[in-house]
């Protein structure tokens, strides 16, 4: 059953061996039919592209990459969550801080004043995460300066 305004492919004449960017020999496509000036355009984007098997492992390897950043990205959010779930310090009194959001980046920067201790400049995805950046940030440079 056809559907809608879907048109059968051209039917391929013959191939031609032509290089893909990858640099692997491969079988160009010489449809019935086809204007020139569509083939060459046709021909254009497929000399760019990668050959089946190496597209195969770019894929592959895209696909490892994302795992390991979700991983990554979890492993930091427990490691956030538990460091927080520790944490029994609250911040001085008087300590404030401020944030502005930049919709470019999609980020939020910031800074912590806490009396008695140098301004604490930090980044996050969301407010929430930048005041927990920056409160970690002061306690690991205080407790790395004095241990009370
Ligand atoms: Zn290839």
């Amino acid at each position: 059953m056809m559907v809608g305004k879907e048109r059968a492919p051209l039917p391929v004449v013959r191939t031609e061996r032509g290089k893909r960017v990858c640099g692997h020999d491969d079988n160009f496509k010489i449809l019935k039919g086809e204007p020139p000036a569509y083939a060459a355009k046709r021909r254009e984007k497929w000399n760019a592209k990668h050959c089946f098997s190496c597209n195969a492992v770019i894929q592959q390897k895209m696909k490892e990459e994302a795992t390991a950043r979700r991983k990554a990205k979890k492993d930091a959010e427990k490691e956030d969550a538990a460091y927080f779930a520790s944490w029994k310090k609250r911040l001085p009194d008087g300590s404030a801080f401020s944030a502005t959001y930049n919709a470019t980046d999609v980020m939020w920067t910031g800074t912590l004043h806490v009396p008695g201790s140098a301004p604490v400049v930090g980044a996050g995805a969301t407010s929430s995460k930048l005041l927990h950046t920056l409160a970690r940030t002061w306690d690991v440079t205080l407790t790395g300066e004095n241990e009370s």
